[in-house]
């Protein structure tokens, strides 16, 4: 008997799945961790580049995110080889300037990071910098498609930058005084069982 092709991954999978399918576009890790770096150095400049890495990898791991990275590189890939119908193939090889679904799947990825995910997805659509630089550029060449992916990895770097950011903010919220134990805190208001 057939059998249905799996369609439940578990996050290690989804990790690996993100990274190859990224890799087959031309995009590594290191592309996307260097953007959110950048943006995020200008406000913090003690932040690690191993933070960037580690946060871009734990995006990979979320199922909606998964999905939006697989739709949107096999749209990019359709596209190339002209699967669509008219008129949404001309509009997506094209990459239409008024479109906006693909800055629609980046801002719902960067919104995972609240408003300031978005306006540093916003930062990174407008000003281009890195991998989304040469994936826009590659993408007006003949027989290369990236309308969706230029937004995703956008998106992936201005999440990952915004994580680095929290988790810098959460440092200095540990540092001195202002330690507070939440188990304990939880006692007070009345926690019994351990959550
Ligand atoms: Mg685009």
């Amino acid at each position: 008997m057939k059998q249905n092709p799996k369609i439940i991954y578990n996050r290690e999978e989804m990790c690996d799945l993100n990274i190859k399918a990224l890799k087959s576009r031309g995009v590594e890790i290191a592309d996307i961790a260097a953007i959110a770096y950048k943006q995020q150095s200008k406000y913090t400049p003690t932040i690690s580049y191993d933070r960037c890495v580690e946060s871009v990898l734990r995006l990979l791991t979320y199922r909606d995110i998964f999905h939006y990275i697989q739709l949107g590189i096999e749209i990019d890939r359709l596209a190339e080889v002209k699967a669509f119908r008219e008129p949404i193939q001309s509009i997506i090889e094209q990459d239409l300037g008024l479109f906006g679904c693909d800055e629609t799947i980046g801002l719902d990825i960067a919104r995972n990071y609240g408003t300031i995910g978005q306006t540093n997805f916003g930062d990174i659509d407008v000003n281009k910098v890195g991998i989304v630089r040469d994936l826009n550029e590659q993408g007006k060449t003949p027989g290369h498609v990236h309308t969706f992916l230029d937004d995703i990895v956008g998106a992936l770097a201005a999440a990952a930058s915004t994580r680095v950011a929290q988790m810098h903010n959460e440092d200095i919220a540990l540092e001195g005084d202002n330690q507070v134990d939440i188990f304990e805190l939880a006692k007070s208001h009345g926690r019994t069982k351990k959550i």
